[in-house]
């Protein structure tokens, strides 16, 4: 028996332009969360250039109260900053949103290292959590130009436009930002041995840093770059897979302690007529990969099953530490009197293979085509209330906003 899992870093409903826009929405998203054990997702919430934050609060409410099928709440994504928007933050507060992210990534949305700073001040001041998507954008632009300079079009080009030292640069000044706050920071979807090395290295500072990777980084790795036809581009996400040394780097910091939570970064775009827009030139490929529904089966299978980490490290990893990283807890991610009653069942005796086929999630592939599984979620309970029984989801759209609190930090 688990406290229901809690996923931290998804991205239902994500249009990025006609036809670039994500399979999942909160419908079919958060039942496959639900699906897979998964009783609380957080989506990051963002605004159109120069909006106010509270008409990205209403945009995602308007998505996703009445339709998702787990709890749910949001993070906000921060592209720009002044003063009106901190004076928001005290707004956020009240509506329940403690926690922000940042990019050093992408054209359209990555922020300055002085606005990282101002921000992390203005969170941490509040007692909320800033994470960061760590390459180096600017790097990574002239990386992809190298590519296509090059004549690399196809997928294998995109790990080579952002090789690991675009993630550590990233790292190692996301770190100095959170130094000079003086505020813990968080990392998403660390997929390097490099960063983690560094994180190690701040913590040996005394700074308080925490990390993210993800089942992908853990499971899949660069050689799905090398695919016949287009295959590859169903692996096309930022930052990109690694290779063996950065998996096993990432399973010792499981082992050991060193990372703190583990999210998908859902982001699920069709193979067909939508990944395919890149099939002349790869950095046209939209970014990113399904997994909302088989993160716990994957890290069960992989982490415990397979004698990594323990039972109870999986739940740290997949609901405590997240519950107390973005203050849900513990109300969620404890089983305990007073909490509330998110409850998976898990039979650890179950074998299973995943398949697109099989999935509940909209999108019509799934990176983890044919692993075999051990163990399964039997039983959710959401809300006291029989959610999946027999692994059959069996209600849907009564998953409630979660209004959170200021972040309970351990490290
Ligand atoms: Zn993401």
């Amino acid at each position: 028996m688990f406290p229901g899992f809690i996923d931290t870093h998804t991205h239902f409903e994500m249009n990025k332009g006609t036809p670039r826009q994500t399979a999942d929405g909160w419908a079919s998203g958060t039942l496959a969360a639900l699906a897979g054990g998964t009783t609380t997702v957080l989506d990051f919430a963002e605004p159109e250039w120069g909006a106010s934050l509270a008409s990205a609060l209403d945009t995602w409410h308007s998505r996703a109260d009445g339709v998702s099928s787990c709890h749910y709440g949001f993070h906000m994504t921060i592209k720009n900053w002044n003063s009106n928007l901190r004076a928001e933050l005290a707004d956020m507060d009240r509506a329940g949103v403690t926690s922000y992210k940042v990019y050093f990534a992408y054209d359209n949305l990555r922020v300055s290292d002085g606005t990282a700073l101002e921000v992390v001040r203005a969170v941490g001041e509040r007692g909320g959590i800033v994470g960061c998507h760590c390459e180096n954008g600017d790097l990574v632009t002239a990386g992809i130009a190298a590519q296509k300079a090059a004549g690399n079009l196809d997928p294998s080009a995109h790990p080579l436009s952002r090789p690991a030292a675009v993630e550590a640069e990233a790292v190692n000044r996301w770190l100095a930002v959170g130094e000079l706050a003086g505020y813990p920071v968080n990392i998403v979807h660390l997929s390097t041995r490099r960063g983690l090395e560094l994180v190690r290295m701040a913590r040996e500072r005394g700074q308080a840093a925490y990390v993210e990777t993800c089942p992908q980084y853990l499971l899949l790795d660069d050689s799905r770059y090398n695919l016949p036809g287009f295959e590859s581009a169903k692996f096309v996400l930022s930052p990109p897979l690694r290779g063996e040394a950065d998996q096993a780097a990432l399973w010792a910091g499981l082992e050991a302690g060193e990372i703190d939570t583990i999210g998908t970064d859902h982001c699920s775009f069709h193979f067909r007529g939508v990944k395919e827009l890149g099939r002349e030139d790869f950095s046209q490929i939209p970014n990113g990969i399904p997994g909302v529904e088989h993160r716990p089966v994957l890290l069960y299978t992989a982490g415990v099953a397979a004698g990594r980490i323990t039972a109870h490290q999986m739940m740290k990893l997949l609901a405590e530490q997240p519950a107390k990283l973005f203050g849900m807890y513990p109300r969620k991610g404890a089983l305990a009197v007073g909490s509330d009653a998110d409850i998976v069942i898990f039979d650890p005796e179950y074998t299973g293979c995943i398949t697109a086929a099989a999935q509940h999630q909209a999108v019509d592939y799934t990176p983890y085509e044919g692993f075999e599984t051990k163990g399964r979620v039997e039983t959710v309970l959401l809300s006291g209330e029989p959610a999946v029984e027999g692994g059959r989801v069996v209600s849907q759209g009564r998953g409630r906003y979660i209004r959170r609190v200021p972040s309970q930090f351990w490290r």
